[in-house]
């Protein structure tokens, strides 16, 4: 049997009260090469006290469970995966073994955990009817939305990660519709943080969504009869624009000088008054890393409020909102890159309805920031990506590709800076706005200066 390694992955977002334990007992496990926490902007204590129990601590470069997974995906050395809840009160060492076990035996690809208790309220009136109704195969399954589950690398990266509560079911159809032997496990009994009765209509909704979805796809229902259906469950047509399942295509934008008409950090520094200290900052070092925390160190003590504030009322370039729009009613999934801040990259998409950012992201302690940053781990090297620079937008687009299982053929790139010319080169349809030098022109298909001007097939 080949040695095989395990990467332990725990989303986390606001555990300070359960996550050293779960990290600690998930590092006791059987053959753990790593344990991962991926953070989702939690505001408490989890990501110090995630380290200080011996985690690998990454930022998540997209808000939600499932962008969290595949983040933690994206960066596991093992082949084989654990995703683990942050919140169980009653985590212990044996939950790990027995789920890793049938992969580790080579019995299975890819396991689900059932706790020994009854089934939630959600799985039990929505799940199962929905499953028997579109998946009659997947009834055997005690808890198919259970979030602890394994598998062998190679088969995740074949899932498509629902970005909310219909990660876990969407997870183990794909993996039934990618041939993987699946079993489940019984991991005794969890205590999970219940969930408010208000809370569970939502979740229904997404769990919904992503079963449909999948049902669509393959054929198993009239479209009709799906939408009929759908608006029985919960109202879930209502919900606004829904991208293309499964994606296609995805579409780059850069933010600053782009979809936002000026830069964010030149902006901020004018009206609090450090444009001297940031044009120092600026051409302090050639390294990109030593630069970027340079720069954000002048963002230390600024409030979040403030920040998130100032980069709602920063000026659109003008069609920056219809661009994106026209984008996504033809397929693509619409991806906002900043070599900025995560908290001004979600403000804008929220703005401008993007459906994901991929951005840096800064330290914030009481609603403060603390001047630290970290980089989003999609930019740095790896070889597939861009071999000249140590962070580059290519390197994220292509990874974010291949997570997503986009060919990277059926890309979409506008930029107007010398950190987009890689992305926009190698993008199958490229746009220079405005571009800021002949180089940044000549990467690009097409120079514009006017978004009105981009022909979106
Ligand atoms: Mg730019
Ligand atoms: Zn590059």
């Amino acid at each position: 049997m080949p040695e095989r390694s395990i990467s332990v992955i725990i989303p986390a977002l606001n555990e300070e009260r359960t996550i050293a334990a779960t990290v600690s007992a998930s590092l006791k496990a059987r053959g753990i090469a790593e344990v991962l926490v991926v953070d989702d902007k939690s505001t408490d204590r989890t990501v110090m006290l995630a380290r200080r129990a011996g985690a690998t601590v990454i930022t998540s470069g997209i808000k939600g469970k499932g962008a969290s997974m595949q983040d933690g995906l994206a960066a596991a050395k093992g082949d084989i995966i654990v995703f683990v809840d942050a919140d169980i009160k009653n985590f212990s060492t044996g939950i790990i073994d027995a789920v890793t076990q049938p992969l580790l035996e080579d019995r299975c690809d890819f396991v689900k955990s059932a706790y020994g208790r009854k089934s939630g309220r959600v799985t039990e009136l929505l799940c199962k009817p929905l499953l028997a109704e579109l998946f009659p195969s997947l009834l055997s399954f005690k808890q198919p939305l259970s979030g602890i589950i394994a598998g062998k690398k190679k088969f995740f990266m074949k899932a498509n990660f629902e970005n909310d509560y219909g990660v876990d079911v969407g997870i183990l159809i794909d993996m039934v519709n990618a041939g993987a032997r699946v079993m489940e496990v019984d991991v005794g009994y969890i205590a999970h943080k219940m969930k408010a009765w208000r809370q569970l209509g939502g979740m229904a909704q997404e769990v919904a969504r992503s079963i449909i979805k999948r049902a669509s796809i393959t054929n198993k229902v009239v479209q009709n009869g799906i939408v009929a259906e759908a608006s029985l469950i919960g109202g879930m047509l209502a919900k606004g624009p829904e991208v293309a399942f499964p994606m296609e295509k995805v579409a780059f934008l850069d933010i600053d000088g782009t979809v936002l008409k000026d830069r964010f950090i030149y902006s901020f520094a004018r009206a609090k008054g450090f444009t001297d200290d940031l044009v120092s900052a600026v051409s302090s070092s050639a390294d990109p890393y030593a630069r970027t925390r340079s720069i954000a160190s002048l963002m230390r003590g600024f409030s979040r409020d403030d920040v998130t504030f100032f980069a709602r009322h920063m000026p659109f370039s003008r069609g920056a909102g219809r661009l994106i729009a026209n984008l996504r009613r033809h397929g693509y999934l619409t991806v906002l890159m900043s070599d900025g801040y995560e908290s001004v990259a979600y403000e804008v998409a929220e703005l401008v309805h993007a459906d994901r950012v991929i951005a840096n992201r800064l330290h914030w302690n009481s609603g403060l920031c603390t001047g630290a940053i970290d980089i989003n781990p999609l930019y740095l090297p790896s070889a597939e990506g861009c071999t000249h620079h140590p962070v580059c937008k290519l390197t994220a687009a292509m990874r974010f590709c291949r997570m997503h299982s986009v060919d990277f053929e059926k890309t979409f790139a506008i930029g107007d800076s010398d950190n987009d010319r890689c992305l926009l080169r190698f993008a199958n349809v490229s746009y220079a706005y405005l571009p800021a030098s002949d180089e940044v022109a000549s990467a690009a298909k097409y120079v514009i200066n006017d978004l009105a001007d981009v022909k979106v097939f």
